[in-house]
């Protein structure tokens, strides 16, 4: 891609995805952060690595995942601190999933401050529900093989049967509609106060994610090397 052909800009900044699931919010966080040769921060990626390493919070945190409860927010934000003072995030990080409530926000706020960072760049992608209804309810993958297929955007040529090994295409429990709608509810209703927050800080950039992958990717790009807007 021409993209890849620029020369490399320095990020210097903290960016923030918010996006609901299926919005395409990991693609672009991880590719935006390869770009910009900086971490890509996901609290999910950070506890399993604590837990793995058997690190005093891993320690702490493993017991609670393990009963599937949530990882109490004291323990997360400390994880977090601690991510962001190591000297790979320099140059920036690129934050996929973290913060998740105002508190969280106004804590990073704080943090970045302490740092020297300026106010993050919030990238809000943007996309109808009924869309991501297709998107998440539309996943079929290959009992065999385990290929992705989605029978309303990437239909296989035979339904129900996989192209590459004809192995039967099946649903995913979570990507039944039942469990997805409610979902996108509760994603929404917890996020509202969030983008509000940072919509009143001017932080916020509103990106079109009903679009190709490339044509979204092309945007960000552009929002974050400030070659548009502000
Ligand atoms: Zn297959």
């Amino acid at each position: 891609m021409a993209l890849e052909e620029r020369p490399v800009g320095k990020l210097d900044r903290a960016v923030i995805f918010l996006g609901p699931p299926g919005s395409g919010k990991g693609t672009q966080a991880k590719e935006l952060a390869r770009y910009y040769a900086v971490p890509h921060l996901s609290t999910g990626d950070m506890l399993r690595e604590h837990v793995a390493s058997a690190t005093p919070l891993g320690c702490k945190a493993k017991p609670i995942m393990e009963r599937g409860e949530l990882v109490p927010d004291s323990l997360v934000l400390k994880m977090v601190a601690e991510r962001i003072d190591r000297p790979d995030c320099f140059h920036g990080f690129v934050f996929d999933g973290f913060p998740r409530t105002v508190a969280q926000a106004k804590y990073l706020a704080e943090l970045l401050k302490r740092q020297g960072f300026r106010q993050p760049f919030v990238i809000h992608m943007v996309i109808p529900t009924s869309v991501l209804m297709k998107r998440l309810t539309g996943r079929r993958s290959c009992k065999i093989g385990g290929e992705i297929y989605n029978i309303y955007e990437r239909p296989p040529k035979l339904d129900g049967v996989c192209d590459n090994d004809g192995g039967e295409l099946i649903q995913r429990p979570d990507d039944r509609e039942e469990v997805v709608a409610p979902r996108l509810n509760a994603y929404e209703k917890q996020t509202a106060p969030l983008v509000q927050f940072y919509r009143r800080f001017g932080a916020l950039h509103d990106v079109n994610a009903n679009r190709k992958v490339e044509d979204v990717q092309r945007e960000i790009f552009e929002l974050v090397s400030g070659m548009r807007g502000r």
